[in-house]
């Protein structure tokens, strides 16, 4: 079936499941979803297992996870099936086999049987007497079809060949991306369609797979755009249109070099496992190439959906910044209601209280990690709670869900100030310390033992507050009280307040001190002061 292109557009994502999804892959994935939602044509998933040792159902279902989690719905595909499927390779094995038999009627593919050995010797001398091979000899070409055939029949091992036909002139296309492309023709080779197990090649496969699949637009990576002369010659061979394509430029790391494992995650799960939020990962990655205006960086999905064209995909390559996607990620996470922000808070308000929960009995004091070992333990917060045992997880978990008003209230405390949610862990975990407190070295030094010595007289002043029944338990009224006694004892707000939060939350940079109070209960609130009090001072 082929698509009449005039007035429909109709896209795939074809990967090969030897792997993750990684970033680049799934900008590509991206690319194609937006172009289709844009024009309001199809998206197709076509998963290319064809290399046996490769391919493995597990990534299959790990790149179906991805995809699904960015939000990428495809409209034909595995799982859902398709006029056109199906949309797996291995299981569309007799339609290359009717593809070669067709350009075998025609005289355009030939059987070769060349050994390894041959070309190989080919090879080594081309590269020996002219600096380079310029592919395969055409050895095989000539061969009478009655010699070829009874070859075959005693069994002698071949390949099956395209015949680039003779005088071909060069192999031009309009990428969409790149301009005007111009391949000499008579420096292809014959390239193999089928390889001696029968299986085809992956041009050969694609191409059949697109033709049929009446795909308008070849939207991928440029790492393939030495494969597309070539495909264009099948195309030509078997008499299909050949679609438009357009060539993404590539993703390079902060050094320049093309974005590998060397540069951190390239794998999308490990960013989800991270905390960072779907949207704020497709808005960041689909301009890693593409703009909207050359000026707007938050880009919704319905944006993308409505505005996404190749015209505006960029021709020079892209640097990833792992800095602006953190930023990006906190913008989206602004965008969050409450609720949302509950549902993807839950796992890492849950993993605070684990942590909290583990806080050394009484008062403890830790080393003040460096900003930048800061930075990095967070980074390396990968789904934590998968270390947690499962008991104490569950109860975790349960609690989120059980006590949903009580965690909405952190939310208001977290919301201005997150970037990622895998922050939360040691940002919230003196919520959940109970009468104990677990304090940094350096906020002790710098806040509790300052030399002025006021930082116990505070204490007590804010105790004596906190303490009061008759006081409400409420964050304006006690800040207000205690700010009062302090005037009263000349302490000015930082004198007096320093101290209470790190006898509370461990350090000089909590979320709101009284919003953090009153979260917790009062009898815990001054064992907390009453601890600090009889260790520190
Ligand atoms: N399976 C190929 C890959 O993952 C697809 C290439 C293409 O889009 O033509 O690189
Ligand atoms: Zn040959």
């Amino acid at each position: 079936m082929a698509a009449n292109r005039e007035d429909e557009v109709r896209v795939r994502f074809a990967p090969s499941p030897t792997g993750m999804l990684h970033l680049g892959g799934a900008r590509t994935a991206i690319y194609n979803w937006a172009f289709a939602r844009a024009c309001g044509g199809d998206f197709i998933l076509r998963i290319e297992d064809t290399d046996p040792e490769r391919s493995t159902e597990e990534n299959t279902q790990i790149i179906l996870r991805a995809l699904r989690w960015l939000g990428l719905d495809w409209d034909e595909g595995p799982e859902i099936g398709g006029a056109v499927g199906p949309y797996f390779q291995t299981e569309r094995m007799g339609t290359y086999e009717a593809a070669l038999e067709e350009l075998k009627a025609k005289g355009a593919a030939y059987p070769c049987f060349c050994t390894k050995e041959r070309l190989d010797a080919c090879r080594q001398e081309a590269e020996r007497e002219h600096g380079g091979y310029a592919g395969y000899d055409g050895h095989c070409r000539s061969i009478p079809a009655e010699e070829a055939a009874s070859r075959i029949a005693a069994g002698e091992p071949h390949v099956w060949r395209l015949r680039v036909p003779e005088g071909h002139g060069p192999i031009q296309f309009d990428d969409a991306v790149y301009g005007p492309m111009a391949f000499p023709a008579d420096v292809m080779d014959d390239l193999i369609l089928v390889r001696s197990d029968g299986s085809p090649t992956y041009n050969f496969a694609v191409v059949c797979d697109d033709a049929n699949m009446g795909i308008t637009h070849v939207i991928r990576g440029d790492d393939h755009l030495s494969n597309t002369p070539r495909q264009i010659l099948i195309y030509e061979a078997l008499g299909f249109d050949v679609p438009t394509f357009a060539h993404l430029p590539m993703i390079l790391g902060p050094d320049g070099k093309k974005l590998s494992k060397r540069h951190g995650a390239t794998n999308v799960e490990d960013y989800r496992d991270r905390g960072f939020l779907p949207d704020a990962m497709v808005n960041y990655l689909a301009l890693l190439g593409w703009s909207l205006d050359g000026e707007t960086t938050v880009i919704s999905k319905e944006t993308l959906c409505h505005d996404f064209s190749l015209e505006r995909i960029s021709k020079k390559d892209a640097v990833f910044d792992e800095e602006k996607l953190t930023w990006l990620d906190g913008v989206h996470i602004r965008e969050m209601d409450e609720g949302a922000w509950l549902d993807a808070a839950a796992p890492w308000l849950a993993y605070a209280r684990c942590l909290g929960e583990r806080v050394a009995p009484g008062v403890s004091v830790h080393p003040s990690p460096t900003k930048e070992e800061q930075k990095e333990r967070i980074r390396q917060l990968l789904a934590p709670w998968r270390e947690v045992p499962e008991e104490a997880w569950q109860r975790a978990l349960a609690s989120v869900a059980d006590e949903r008003s009580w965690h909405a209230q952190v939310y208001p405390l977290i919301i201005e100030r997150q970037t990622t949610f895998n922050e939360l862990p040691d940002k919230l975990s003196y919520l959940f310390w109970g009468k104990n407190v677990a304090l940094d070295e350096k906020s002790v030094a710098k806040v509790l033992k300052k030399e002025d010595g006021r930082a116990e007289e505070a204490l007590r002043i804010c105790r004596g507050v906190l303490a009061d029944e008759s006081i409400p338990w409420d964050a304006d009224g006690l800040q207000e009280e205690c700010r009062a006694r302090g005037e009263a004892a000349e302490l000015k707000p930082k004198l007096l307040f320093q101290p209470l939060r790190v006898a509370v939350c461990g350090n000089q940079v909590s979320p709101p001190l009284f919003e953090s109070i009153v979260l917790l209960p009062r009898e815990d609130v001054l064992a907390r002061i009453d601890g600090v009090l009889e260790t520190i001072f």
